[in-house]
């Protein structure tokens, strides 16, 4: 392995995705287009130059071909470069088209998505967890395009005001918000089989850009994402809440009335803490139907010889749900490629669609869905 160098770096590129390579070698390609029209395409690497070249020769060749070219051109060549490789050119241009069918869809009429009256069958979901980086806007993504793959209508929204997570998380960059007249026009993700999405994030100027409203401004923001976003005929909301007991997740479920479930995330590191057990008050207090508990990052799979180690105590996440005679949904282990999915922007259950922690997201999904 080289040095970890730009080869040829782009400057604002529409998509970009990352990878490393079974050798270790980390490659990030960067893909910028005008509509259908691929117009540059690079990459940084570390990989041994050889292979830096070739990798080089073949993204030249996509230059000024159109998104179904390029494609076509990686089916085409598959097997003449490494996998890895062929696997991200193929996710930067999906990334890419999602990214063009995003933009078209915040322009279509509203006659497409607007379909007037909310459906009286919805579920509302919160996800809600104690504390932050236990993985609860992972878990809200993953459920929800796992609910959407088995064939429900789904919607997605973030309601954390200081750090929404679906346009990083989905790689969706600012996109312009469009009111209906039936409210808000959420973004439709055709690659997500069809998933709708709302962002606060969609709102800011830049992803970083701070927001500091405070007490009735903030309930008055989540009360629009609640009420005003035309989420048409859809089976599940999932709302991802910011971590914690505050605004936000307070103002949620006054909003649902009663109506609300909550889906509860934590770690084996949390559980003996208290605030998971404060959240589990939280959600009874305020009325939320508790459809379970989630423990994540439960154990690590070895890449290589795929054997569980659990590194915290294990079945943490049983006693809890068993002292507050609540069901466990799932324990989801550490997985390397959660955090590449994350990286590069696709749900981790999209693109390792045939993986042990896809098929446990599954699983939760189903005790979800028949609860
Ligand atoms: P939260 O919303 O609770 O703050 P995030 O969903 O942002 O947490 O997750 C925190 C970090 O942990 C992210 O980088 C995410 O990719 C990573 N992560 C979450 N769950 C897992 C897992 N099961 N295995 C590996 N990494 C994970």
């Amino acid at each position: 392995m080289g040095t970890y160098r730009a080869y040829r770096m782009l400057k604002d590129p529409d998509v970009r995705v990352k990878a490393t390579d079974t050798d270790g070698s980390v490659y990030e390609l960067f893909l910028k287009g005008s509509h259908e029209r691929i117009d540059e395409v690079s990459f940084i690497s570390d990989a041994d130059d050889a292979d830096v070249q070739a990798v080089d020769t073949f993204l030249d060749s996509l230059k000024g071909k159109t998104v179904r070219e390029g494609a076509a051109l990686v089916k085409e060549q598959w097997g003449t470069l490494n996998d890895t490789v062929f696997s991200l050119v193929d996710e930067l241009i999906t990334r890419y088209r999602v990214k063009l069918d995003g933009a078209h869809e915040t322009r279509i009429t509203n006659d497409d998505v607007n379909t007037g009256e909310k459906k009286e069958g919805r579920r509302t979901i919160l996800v809600l967890s104690g504390k932050g980086g236990v993985g609860k806007s992972t878990v809200s993504i993953n459920i929800a395009v796992t609910l959407a793959k088995k064939g429900y209508k789904v919607g997605l929204v973030d309601v954390d005001i200081h750090g929404p997570s679906i346009p990083v998380m989905l790689n969706i960059p600012k996109v312009d918000v469009l009111k209906g007249e039936s409210g808000i026009i959420p973004l439709v993700l055709p690659d997500l089989y069809g998933m709708k999405v709302m962002s606060l994030g969609f709102m800011l100027e830049k992803s970083d850009d701070p927001v500091i409203w405070r007490g009735p401004l903030k309930n008055q923001m989540i009360e629009q994402f609640l009420n005003d976003v035309d989420w048409g005929d859809i089976d599940y909301l999932i709302v991802d809440n910011p971590p914690g007991t505050g605004d936000e997740p307070l103002s949620t479920a006054q909003q649902l009335a009663g109506k609300g479930e909550a889906v509860l995330v934590t770690t084996p590191q949390a559980v003996s803490t208290s605030d998971v057990s404060r959240s589990i008050n939280f959600a009874k207090n305020l009325n939320l139907s508790i459809v379970g508990l989630i423990e994540n990052m439960s154990g690590f799979v070895c890449p290589h010889c795929h054997a569980t180690t659990h590194i915290f105590r294990s079945g943490g996440g049983e006693k809890l749900a068993d002292t507050y005679s609540i069901p466990l949904l799932g324990s989801i282990p550490i997985d390397p490629n959660i955090g590449v999915a994350g990286d590069i922007g696709i749900p981790y259950v999209h693109r390792f669609d045939a993986s042990p922690v896809s098929d446990i997201y599954s699983d939760i999904c189903d005790k979800i869905a028949h609860k």
